[in-house]
């Protein structure tokens, strides 16, 4: 059992890490500088788990502050998830993105070899495989990327990699999410996003609260079953769940390792709009628009690989994820803000 340094941890997928860490006997330490989340996740995190964990305020940038929480807390592994992830504000603001998301992983490293800590579990992006890759997408696929943020993702994969042919010590595990969606089951914790979603079930979510009036379905012309976009649809829970695994096989002594979190199913935008009408009891209002410049038909993970090495299988289906999305959303309307 281990002291876990969660980078973001306060924000979407690193609040559902913290409640199946804990649930797997490990202490999770939220550090976040609460940029795109809140500290009173802790509390709701408490609620499910009778365990309220520290949070820490701070900026990943700041290596100093790091070697010292390293040090303090005697910390044996960190998941790095602190980052920046809106595709479209990466075009606006490139030089935002690479400062915060490649010199933070920079920051992240160095601070890890000063304080002797030798593990790293890193959020990837199946946005690594950029728009050439055929689907089902494999680990070994080379990686592209079409805009900011998808480069910074190829960039901390790679400087983790070089550090960690550098510093044999360095142990990291690569985990590539598909498409996080979904919530807690109880409905303490989710995700809540700051202005107009840019993501299908966010919008999705808003639309059958009342907050916004339809979704647009970008493009119906695509060569999927229905001419909307395929996705790889993979709940948060089972996502945290990966994250784990995958620290508890690094500290088990084994060697470094990329790998695909998704379900391996493509899932269309009706498809999912269909779903969610069914798990909310909600009609989903919505237009046909043009396309989205930058997407592309089908992405979907080949899932064997995180089958084979960590054992990791989905067990949360659609309608689970549309469930689970829609008791966070009508019960938090305004997120963590009281109602
Ligand atoms: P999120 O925004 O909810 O969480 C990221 C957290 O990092 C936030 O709490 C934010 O306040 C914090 N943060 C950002 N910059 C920081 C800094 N300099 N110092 C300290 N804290 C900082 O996002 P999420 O959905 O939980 O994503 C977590 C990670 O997973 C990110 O690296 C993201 O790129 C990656 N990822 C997310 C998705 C997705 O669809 N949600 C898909 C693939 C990869
Ligand atoms: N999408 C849509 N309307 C929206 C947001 C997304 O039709 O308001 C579509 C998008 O074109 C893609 C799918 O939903 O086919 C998933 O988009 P999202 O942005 O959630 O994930 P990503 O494209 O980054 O995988």
């Amino acid at each position: 059992m281990a002291n876990i340094l969660l980078t973001g941890g306060t924000g979407y997928i690193g609040a559902h890490t913290a409640v199946v860490l804990i649930e797997s006997g490990h202490t999770p330490i939220l550090l976040d500088n609460f940029s795109n989340s809140t500290p009173k996740v802790a509390e709701r995190i408490q609620v499910i788990t009778g365990v309220k964990p520290m949070v820490i305020e701070q900026d990943v940038l700041d290596t100093a502050a790091l070697v010292d929480v390293l040090n303090t807390h005697d910390i044996q592994a960190v998941i790095h998830f602190a980052a920046h992830k809106a595709v479209g504000e990466s075009v606006e603001k490139p030089l935002s993105y690479y400062q915060n998301n490649v010199m933070g992983t920079l920051s992240v490293l160095a601070a890890m070899a000063q304080a002797g800590v030798h593990h790293i579990v890193l959020s990837s992006s199946a946005t690594v495989y950029g728009e050439n890759g055929v689907p089902p997408m494999s680990e070994d696929a080379p990686l592209s990327a079409t805009n900011p943020y998808g480069q910074t993702k190829v960039m901390m994969e790679q400087i983790i990699r070089d550090v960690a042919v550098a510093d044999k010590t360095l142990r990291y595990a690569m985990l590539r999410y598909f498409n996080p969606v979904g919530a807690h089951p109880s409905g303490q914790i989710g995700e809540h996003p700051r202005g107009i979603p840019n993501n299908l079930m966010p919008y999705v979510q808003q639309v059958a609260i009342g907050l916004r009036e339809k979704l647009s379905v970008f493009g119906n012309d695509y060569p999927t079953a229905d001419g909307t976009g395929e996705r790889d649809y993979i709940h948060v829970m089972d996502l945290a769940r990966g994250h784990v695994l995958a620290v508890n096989h690094l500290l088990a002594g084994n060697d470094s390792f990329t790998v695909n979190l998704g379900t391996g199913k493509p899932v269309t935008v009706l498809q999912m709009v269909q779903a969610f009408e069914q798990a909310s009891g909600k009609p989903i209002a919505y237009t046909i628009a043009p396309r989205r410049a930058g997407d592309v038909a089908s992405v979907y993970a080949n899932p064997q690989l995180a089958r084979q090495l960590l054992g990791f299988e989905t067990e949360y289906t659609i309608s689970d994820m549309c469930r689970d999305a829609w008791v966070w959303q009508s019960r938090n309307p305004n997120g963590y803000d009281e109602a």
